[in-house]
């Protein structure tokens, strides 16, 4: 009998596990897959301060269970240092990247700002962006996003999670993947771990309105704050396509009955675009639109970048905007000052390169 070769036999590929997915483990997933010490290894992992030569100090017996599962921080591909203190970090997991900015206060205390991301690109296209250009390349899972923030604190502080605020204002729209995203503030804040106030978390989105009421549902809830740029729908479809399917008057009833604690506000984040957004009559109607709920409004003149066609408004008009606005009625109103301008890090600037 004729004995006829095998066919070679396909090489067997170690199973693909998503990037830094051990980060996103509660300690109870962590007994659940047999690391010893379950505890105490989520707090090696989720205490950067603790960590040794930039990563958790783990068991070898926890660590060879978790290399299984991707534990694995992102790395540094670039870091760009600005002249106002705030550090731009290109970080890579596997080939994808994404940026984080470090932005230390100017008060004293060691306080610091981390901008993440929450999405490889952006699927909103909002005209005046930079990451909009990269176009939605992949949610970002928990793990990854919980791994940048600790990555980022373990390279440049805080020393102690009362000192960190942590914006989602990066990369990507946060409520576009908010199962993820809610997994990642569920794990900053879990006390055996960074413990995090999910008061001193923002998620701020471009406007999705049933990812808003899902928002207000969570627990814990970060604080909101509302990307809105315009005062007509005219100019906001313009601006920002998601306009087109949330009408301003739909996204004010949504934050109308958003649940806020006390003293809570929305933050309304409105980027002034010369010439297309920064009259005295848009002035007015912003005040209008948030006089339904509380907040406080936080000007951005824009940041001007090669990959959108906008100006940048000049000194004077940016006054006149915030004079016009608190001529309407009083409120709550700074005027961002862009951090890492130069290293194109300020908002609305992120994107790939
Ligand atoms: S502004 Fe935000 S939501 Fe809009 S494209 Fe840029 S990253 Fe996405």
């Amino acid at each position: 009998m004729l004995s006829l070769p095998l066919a070679p036999a396909a090489p067997t590929q170690p199973p693909r596990v998503s990037h830094a997915q051990a980060f996103g483990l509660l300690p109870a997933e962590l007994a659940a897959l047999g690391v010893p010490a379950p505890e105490a290894t989520f707090q090696k992992l989720h205490r950067p301060w603790t960590w040794q030569g930039g990563a958790p100090a783990l068991s070898r017996a926890a660590r060879s269970v978790l290399e299984a599962r991707g534990l694995e921080l992102p790395a540094i591909a670039s870091r760009q240092a600005s002249s106002d203190g705030s550090t731009k970090l290109l970080l890579s997991f596997g080939g994808d990247r994404v940026e984080a900015v470090h932005m230390p206060r100017a008060v004293a205390g060691g306080r610091v700002t981390v901008c993440i991301s929450s999405q490889v690109g952006c699927a909103m296209g909002c005209t005046f962006c930079a990451t909009a250009s990269m176009g939605f390349q992949r949610h970002l899972s928990a793990g990854e996003i919980v791994a940048q923030v600790l990555g980022v604190v373990s390279e440049l502080g805080p020393r102690h999670p009362s000192d960190l605020t942590l914006v989602f204002m990066g990369m990507g729209e946060p409520l576009h993947n908010l199962s993820e995203v809610r997994r990642a503030v569920e794990l900053l804040c879990e006390p055996r771990g960074l413990g995090l106030s999910p008061r001193r978390i923002t998620i701020s989105t471009s406007g999705l309105v049933p990812e808003i009421r899902a928002l207000g549902g969570c627990s814990p809830r970060p604080l909101l704050a509302l990307s809105l740029n315009a005062t007509t729908d005219e100019v906001r479809r313009e601006l920002m396509p998601i306009g087109k399917r949330f009408p301003i008057g739909e996204l004010r009833a949504a934050l109308q009955e958003y649940p806020l604690r006390a003293r809570e506000r929305i933050t309304v984040e409105y980027v002034l675009l010369a010439g297309v957004n920064d009259s005295v009559e848009d002035a007015a109607r912003l005040s209008d639109f948030c006089a339904a709920f509380p907040h406080n409004v936080n000007l951005i003149p824009f940041n001007e970048h090669a990959l959108a066609p906008y100006r940048a408004p000049l000194e004077p008009d940016v006054s006149a905007f915030a004079r016009a606005l608190l001529a309407r009625r009083p409120t709550l109103v700074t005027v961002r000052r862009s951090r890492g301008r130069d290293v194109q890090a300020a908002c609305g600037q992120l994107v790939q390169s």
